[in-house]
């Protein structure tokens, strides 16, 4: 079998590691790739830029000369383009939803109204495209308040404000502009207490087959303080979703959301990714849904999937999931995240990296983001540069394993959060 993926993170050197494990895979292309993928066995890296719906044909034409069987999407930026649909108009196979059905992500406000429409448990809320009303109507609710731009803002578009003002200030910042067209529309949310968790569903639009859940960190520093960023590690399973939680989540939000989505006429093939907030009484509330597989919790929760990944996105791609069963490892998995000084601001690049055949000669694995080859070395290329994973029979080995691996590597600046199992779980607070 051979398969593309776009994408050029963490998230996608995990899967083509995953996909590679398995002898049916013959080849794997990532477009664009990075400097992990590019050193992956049977894997190798086109460049082709993948951020504009223009450059989709030139994908689509890679895939037909060399008859490509399967094209797995990462990132969110090209399915809220229509990458799925421009694939799909040349009957190639495509793991991710159109672009009617990546809205899910692309605007919060459609996810609002969809959610709404489903009677999904999730925060209140009210929609503006008129500043003024956004200012009238947070003088109604008072703080701790959210205010989330509508569209795609890679993380940026979301304030959670403790007082009016940094509320306001939030409102203003969206209507200047700053966020391009993804701000011209604000979504006003109340705060919700409790602990964050992620569940990443594989759906055809029909099936739907939960992954383990997930937890991830995003503040950039520990105690969970400072600005949000992709996310600093992740572990797997959650501890806080309980078997029987986690069918009321199938019941009270994923099922739902699939029904409302068909009833739009929109048949979702790929990740359904549900956001949430489990409340101090223990009901799930979704803060977002994301159209792809998150990163890093991807990196947290591939290391335990036992069935053939490859299997699994094929059936979905084709509409053919209910023939598939997911088994898992026993155990658990610890992901930290190795940032470049000064992420999420702005950082320098081009340093090279040590120590990663060590961390890996350690039991770990080390799934590379921003990182490029310079004479076969890997230097790094991006904010978040790599993660370091690892599994275990309890989370307490696998992050003492995770970080005595990272503790092996280094690059000029090298960053990362101490504190990402400890406690697992967590409470935020305004
Ligand atoms: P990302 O790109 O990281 O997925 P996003 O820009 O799509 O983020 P959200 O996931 O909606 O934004 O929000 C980012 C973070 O803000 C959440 O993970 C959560 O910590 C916090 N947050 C969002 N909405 C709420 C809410 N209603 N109550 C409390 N916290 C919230």
């Amino acid at each position: 079998m051979k398969i593309a993926i776009v994408g050029n993170g963490g998230r996608e050197h995990a899967i083509a590691r995953t996909l590679v494990r398995s002898p049916q895979v013959t080849e794997v292309t990532c477009i664009p790739g990075n400097g992990g993928t590019a050193r992956l066995e049977r894997c190798t890296n086109l460049s082709l830029p993948i951020d504009g719906s223009d450059d989709f044909q030139a994908i689509a034409n890679y895939c037909l000369n060399h008859s490509i069987d399967l094209i797995v999407i990462g990132p969110e930026v090209p399915l809220a383009l229509g990458i799925t649909d421009i694939l799909q108009e040349h009957n190639l196979t495509v793991f991710g939803p159109t672009r009617a059905g990546a809205q899910i992500e692309a605007s919060k406000a459609w996810a609002k109204t969809l959610m709404q429409e489903a009677s999904i448990p999730t925060a209140t809320s009210a929609t503006f495209s008129d500043k003024q009303a956004a200012l009238d109507y947070l003088q109604t609710q008072g703080a701790p308040i959210v205010v989330k731009a509508d569209g795609l803002a890679a993380g940026k578009g979301v304030t959670v404000a403790t007082t009016l003002t940094e509320a306001e200030a939030a409102i203003a910042d969206a209507f200047s502009g700053k966020f391009g067209a993804a701000g011209e529309t604000v979504v006003i949310e109340e705060f919700l207490r409790g602990q964050e968790a992620s569940i990443l569903a594989l759906t055809d639009g029909t099936t739907i087959r939960p992954l383990l859940s997930a937890q991830d960190r995003k503040r950039i520093g520990e105690g969970d303080t400072g600005p949000n960023t992709g996310g600093m590690g992740a572990y797997a399973p959650a501890p806080l979703i309980t078997p029987a939680l986690s069918d009321r989540i199938t019941k009270e939000i994923l099922t739902p959301a699939v029904n409302a989505l068909n009833r739009r006429g929109i048949t979702y093939g790929g990740v359904l990714y549900a956001g949430l907030m489990i409340t101090p009484a223990g009901d799930p509330k979704v803060i977002e849904f994301n159209c792809r597989f998150g990163d890093p919790e991807t990196q947290a929760i591939l290391p335990l999937l036992e069935t053939p990944l490859e299997n699994l996105l094929l059936a979905t791609a084709k509409g053919e999931l209910s023939q598939q069963e997911i088994t898992w490892k026993p155990g658990a998995c610890a992901c930290i995240i190795a940032a470049s000084a000064g992420y999420p601001g702005s950082y320098d690049k081009g340093f090279p990296i040590s120590g990663i055949a060590d961390a890996e000669g350690q039991g770990a694995m080390v799934f590379e983001a921003g990182t490029t080859l310079k004479e076969e070395t890997p230097v790094t290329d991006g904010g978040r540069v790599l993660g370091v994973a690892a599994i275990a029979p309890d989370h307490q080995q696998a992050f003492q394993t995770a970080y005595s691996a990272l503790s092996a590597i280094n690059f000029a600046g090298i960053y990362y959060r101490r504190d990402i199992g400890a406690p697992v779980g967590y409470q935020n607070t305004p």
